[in-house]
């Protein structure tokens, strides 16, 4: 009998990101140029995943709910968006040079890492500085204090839009998705006869010019979102409170429901002076990374800012006009903004795990089966004919259903290590018995419990799973 000792384990990114580059999950960008620094390729596995989280999140949030509707928006726009949504003005973090060895940083994550204060947005550059000397904060790479001042650096990404460079508009890469929902606003209301409360969803890639990306990818330069604005009336204070707490709840769900284990996740209350410029209240659902607490989605109470930045610098009348009522106003808005990569990071992170199966160190990925991007593989225990035969007869059917794979090659307890590692949940063997019997083994990846099952009962068991 198999006998199995699980362990607690400290999970290291190094580990995690070798496993990503073996299974062919997320590979270095521009790989064969010698890579392009934080920029990362979604592999076969990868891609998968990070493709079932999204829908998973779509049927969550749009799909699921009567009041949410989608949108998919261009990612290049008319630059006075950004001018109203004040981008152009505060999009920006403090960054200072360590004057010995001229590395990059970014002030308030330096004050917030060895101080623990969170001042991303309520201290002038002046103070952040004086915060810095006063402790006597030390640069990370060279261990010297000694930097310049900081100076405000815009996160957007500037391109040109036209043939000639020197004639064509700057533009910028959008650095969130919410601006492509709200200048939509008006025409999701007349199109879909949308009523308040609503809701329209995005995702999409953003792009930030971080000055300090990293640890793998959670922090990197091009990514992508899943947000909702969700509008209401703004006279109705319960109604405000109800959405905002009634969406924390749901979020905080969705994570569990991914599979997500529920010690490694937290909620955070921004304080005041660290709010958006356009937020009065807002609250980060964090995860307890290998290298420490980290936000994986906000969600913050907006008010009618866009809207009225919006409503200012477009000249157009973005009120709502309350069909019940005749009352015209602008809504107010709640947005839940998460990040696809960072929960698909999470994922890899959660999922991960060691234990010994006989002696052997056995790594496995346990993602939650709906999530999984090869939910069953088909093995002939042997590559003989007869065994071949039926094996990929059972894999012709059950791929129209689910993402599954073959494999005939090697021997069969490696092809079980191979598929523990890209977190499959079911391996299905056929052997001799199955010639006469028309029954098939079922192995399940993190009990590694064996079942002799029907052929024609594969389908329903994987589906109950996968569902
Ligand atoms: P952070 O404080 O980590 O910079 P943020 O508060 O600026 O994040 P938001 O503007 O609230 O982030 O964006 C919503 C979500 O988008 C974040 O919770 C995160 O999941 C994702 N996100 C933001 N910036 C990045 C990035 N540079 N790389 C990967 N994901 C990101």
């Amino acid at each position: 009998m198999t006998k199995v000792i699980t362990k607690t384990m400290d999970k290291k990114l190094d580990d995690i990101v070798s496993l990503c580059k073996r299974r062919g999950f997320v590979f270095p960008g521009s790989d064969i140029y010698g890579g392009l620094a934080n920029t990362w390729d979604y592999g076969p596995y990868g891609a998968q995943l990070k493709m079932n989280i999204k829908s998973f999140w779509w049927s969550t949030f749009v799909k699921e709910r009567d009041d949410v509707v989608g949108l998919d928006s261009a990612i290049l726009m008319n630059p006075k968006v950004w001018e109203a949504s004040g981008h152009v003005t505060s999009f920006s973090d403090p960054l200072m040079d360590c004057k010995n060895c001229k590395e990059r940083i970014r002030g308030d994550k330096l004050i917030e890492e060895h101080l623990g204060i969170e001042v991303a947005a309520g201290k002038t550059l002046k103070q952040i500085g004086e915060i810095i000397k006063e402790n006597k904060l030390k640069c990370p790479k060279c261990g010297k204090s000694d930097f310049t001042e900081p100076r405000s650096f815009n996160l957007m990404f500037r391109t040109h839009q036209g043939v000639i460079e020197e004639t064509a508009a700057a533009i910028y890469l959008r650095p969130e998705t919410a601006q492509g929902i709200f200048t939509n606003f008006k025409n999701v209301v007349q199109t879909c006869r949308a009523k308040i409360p609503f809701g329209i969803a995005q995702i999409g890639k953003s792009f930030r010019n971080e000055i300090t990306p990293g640890n793998f990818t959670y922090r990197t330069r091009e990514f992508e979102q899943m947000e909702i604005e969700y509008f209401v009336d703004p006279k109705d204070k319960t109604v405000i409170k109800n959405t905002f707490d009634d969406f924390k709840k749901v979020c905080w769900q969705w994570y569990l429901d991914l599979g997500i284990k529920k010690e490694n996740l937290r909620f955070r209350e921004h304080e005041k002076d660290e709010l958006s410029h356009y937020s009065s209240m807002t609250f980060d659902i964090e995860y307890d990374f290998p290298f420490g607490w980290g936000e994986l989605m906000g969600l913050a109470y907006r008010g009618d800012f866009d809207l009225t930045q919006h409503s200012k610098f477009s000249g157009k009348d973005l009120t709502y006009l309350d069909p019940q009522t005749n009352e015209k106003y602008l809504p107010h808005v709640i947005e839940p903004s998460f990040g696809a990569d960072r929960t698909t990071l999470i994922a890899l992170i959660d999922a991960y795990d060691e234990d010994e199966v006989d002696g052997e160190k056995r790594t496995v990925m346990r993602f939650d089966p709906k999530i999984a991007p090869v939910k069953a593989a088909v093995f002939p225990l042997m590559k003989k004919d007869e065994l071949t035969g039926i094996a990929k007869g059972i894999y012709d059917t059950l791929k129209k259903k689910f993402d599954i794979e073959y494999d005939d090659s090697g021997a069969i307890g490696k092809r079980y290590r191979r598929q523990d590692e890209i977190g499959t949940p079911f391996c299905i063997t056929v052997d001799y018995d199955t010639i006469n019997d028309q029954t098939v083994t079922i192995r399940e990846r993190d009990s590694m419990k064996q079942e002799r099952v029907k052929i024609e009962d594969l389908a329903g068991i994987i589906a109950a799973k996968v569902a």
